[in-house]
């Protein structure tokens, strides 16, 4: 009956919800330790200058691989690690990791040097101390300032602008890169864009997959590069997966792209064998 059925639909709700609010409460117990117990690892993706036709820089992405949990993925971590504060310690772990790792690849391993690219968390950025802590990880690491890179989302910009224009000035007047993450899935106005002196706009997945079909995308993509070239901004394409995909980038003059197609994220091992040594 329709009783009975509603019943066992509620039923099994309320058993999804506990699951994920077990789910959350282990990784709200377990992420603090982490670090500790040697769980995080750092992998490396690929960047491709579609000009040069060469990697020229890659996107560290923190992988967490749990004895009870096993790997849980970035999009189920970094929002708790958000929540309860963890990231300003995680993201500078990675950050530190990233530099460490890209300094010794520029001795002597690079044909030319590459950048690495660091995702920071916009309560991150926001913390007073984030600048201070980026400039103690560089001199402690001795990576040269232009071969970091820094992405954050349109969402950081917006919550807080001036504060913002002020951190991103500074990051500059260091010599290090800056990027917009997800560019176009933010809920913000363009007109953050004028007063902000980044370098690239990395354009989000979602305009990028269906891109050699729809031209609702085609327009939407080619609007940004339109716009990033005017202002003096390179632009990225993520989640490139097919060569279709990367040919219709290419005819936009995208300058550089992301993605499965090029490669998935490796960790530092594999990416020193395929990429670095070639
Ligand atoms: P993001 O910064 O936009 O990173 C790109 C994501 O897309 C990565 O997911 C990457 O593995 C995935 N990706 C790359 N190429 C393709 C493709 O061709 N197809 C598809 N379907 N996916 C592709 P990942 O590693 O799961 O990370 C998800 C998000 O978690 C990142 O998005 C970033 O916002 C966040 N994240 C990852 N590592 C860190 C970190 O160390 N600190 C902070 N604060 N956030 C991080
Ligand atoms: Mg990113
Ligand atoms: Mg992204
Ligand atoms: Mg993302």
């Amino acid at each position: 009956t329709a009783k009975s059925l509603g019943k066992n639909t509620y039923k099994k709700y309320e058993q999804k919800m506990k699951q994920h609010y077990d789910e959350y409460l282990l990784i709200e117990y377990y992420l603090p330790i982490a670090r500790q117990n040697d769980e995080f690892e750092l992998y490396f993706q690929p960047k491709l200058d579609l000009t040069t036709n060469s990697i020229n820089g890659m996107e560290a992405l923190l992988r967490w691989d749990h004895p009870i949990l096993g790997n849980v993925p970035p999009s189920k971590f970094i929002p708790i690690a958000e929540e309860t504060g963890h990231i300003i310690k995680i993201d500078e772990w990675v950050l530190k990791k990233a530099c460490l790792q890209n300094k010794k690849w520029s001795e002597g391993m690079f044909q030319i040097p590459l950048r690495v690219a660091v995702n920071i968390s916009p309560l991150h950025f926001r913390h007073p101390n984030f600048v201070n802590m980026l400039e103690r990880v560089l001199k402690e690491t001795n990576l040269e300032p232009e071969f970091l890179e820094i992405e954050i989302t349109e969402n950081t910009v917006i919550d807080n602008i001036e504060e913002c224009i002020a951190c991103v000035v500074k990051l500059r007047e260091m010599g290090v890169i800056v990027s917009i993450d997800d560019f176009g899935t933010g809920y913000s106005a363009l007109s953050y864009l004028k007063n902000l002196p980044i370098n690239c706009l990395k354009i989000d997945q979602s305009f990028i997959k269906e891109i050699a079909k729809n031209i609702g995308d085609i327009a939407i993509v080619k609007a940004i590069i339109c716009l990033a070239h005017e202002m003096g901004l390179k632009v990225v394409a993520e989640g490139v997966e097919e060569k279709e995909t990367l040919e219709c980038l290419n005819e936009l003059g995208c300058d550089e792209i992301q993605g499965y197609y090029v490669s998935r994220p490796m960790p530092s091992s594999e990416f020193e064998k395929k990429i670095i040594r070639g």
